[in-house]
């Protein structure tokens, strides 16, 4: 058997193609476009490089795009004091302080800093709980991109099992409630964990977050399943997931590649959530 391959890429560029739809639309209606400030604290090469990812693909929405880059020493205040003003810019929409941000600040203080209502990255305890208690809110976008896709290849997801490797607040635990929401049987594994394989062996739906490359082998995998691999491991290789694709791809039903899976959909699915809260505040619905 050989897997459909969820091509990432091009769900991706059907989602910011109806994103810019939906932009042109509010735009029409409210005489302004959505915008997307994006913070970025000192000078790490792959943060740079998401943050400039993140720019262009917001203009190319149509919307508007804030950069503010900041020196790595500076201080917790002005960070704060920035936040503060972002919060209460009306042409600011979302909020997103790139992660991780250099020693010395409070990640977690500067996080809920941020009006939960801009909160695009949907990292505030706010919008944890909102996800928890099933009210509207916004969800992190990497795991949020995993269920679009997932919904993509099987429709309802009801009454499948799934296992989530992976239990961290971005991701994993993220993954999870919106699972639990769709009316999965969720079982989140890490890295205590005990009989991995037997536990994913059960899986109808697989998804691995962990960071490890190529940690899911294909005998662990129940024939037909769904894969998701949200993993990014840069090898001597190149760029891989957690998943063994090449093996796996010969017993899952459906598998996403890396690159190409999921790595796109986080991008489309911020621009997402920042017309999403756009339309929220100017009292408009948007179908995204
Ligand atoms: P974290 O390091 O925060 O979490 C990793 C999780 O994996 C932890 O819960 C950990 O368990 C668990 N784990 C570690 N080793 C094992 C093991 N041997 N067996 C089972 N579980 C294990 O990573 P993130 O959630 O932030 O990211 C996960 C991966 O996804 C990374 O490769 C990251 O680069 C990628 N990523 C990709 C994105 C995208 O856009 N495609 C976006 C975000 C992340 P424990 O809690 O017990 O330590």
């Amino acid at each position: 058997m050989s897997a459909q391959i969820i091509d990432g890429k091009a769900f991706a560029a059907d989602l910011r193609t109806r994103i810019a739809g939906e932009v042109a639309r509010l735009r029409a209606a409210t005489g302004r476009a959505p915008g997307l400030a994006v913070v970025l604290v000192g000078e790490d090469p792959a943060s740079s490089v998401y943050v400039r990812s993140k720019g262009k693909a917001t203009i190319a929405a149509g919307m508007l795009s804030f950069e503010h880059r900041l020196p790595a020493d500076v201080s917790q205040d002005t960070l704060l004091a920035l936040v503060a003003r972002l919060n209460a810019d009306p042409t600011v929409d979302g909020i997103l302080v790139q992660l991780p941000l250099p020693r010395g600040l409070d990640e977690s203080a500067i996080i809920t800093a941020i009006d939960p209502d801009k909160d695009v990255d949907g990292f505030h305890p706010v919008n944890a709980g909102r996800l928890a208690t099933g009210l509207p809110g916004f969800v992190p976008c990497t795991p949020l991109g995993c269920v679009m896709l997932l919904k993509s290849v099987l429709g309802d997801l009801s009454g499948k099992d799934a296992v989530v490797i992976g239990r961290s607040n971005i991701v994993g635990k993220p993954m999870a409630q919106l699972l639990i929401a769709e009316s999965c049987t969720v079982t989140v594994a890490h890295s205590r964990t005990r009989d991995l394989k037997a536990v994913v062996a059960r899986a109808d739906i697989v998804v691995a977050a962990v960071g490890r490359a190529q940690m899911v082998r294909a005998d662990w995998i129940k024939p037909g399943a769904t894969v998701i691999d949200v993993g990014i491991n840069r090898t001597e290789a190149g760029l891989v997931g957690d998943v063994d694709f090449a093996d796996v791809a010969g017993v899952a039903g459906a598998i996403t590649p890396v690159p190409g899976g999921v790595g796109p959909m986080t991008i489309a699915v911020l621009l997402r959530n920042t017309v999403v809260s756009a339309a929220r505040r100017d009292g408009f619905a948007v179908d995204l």
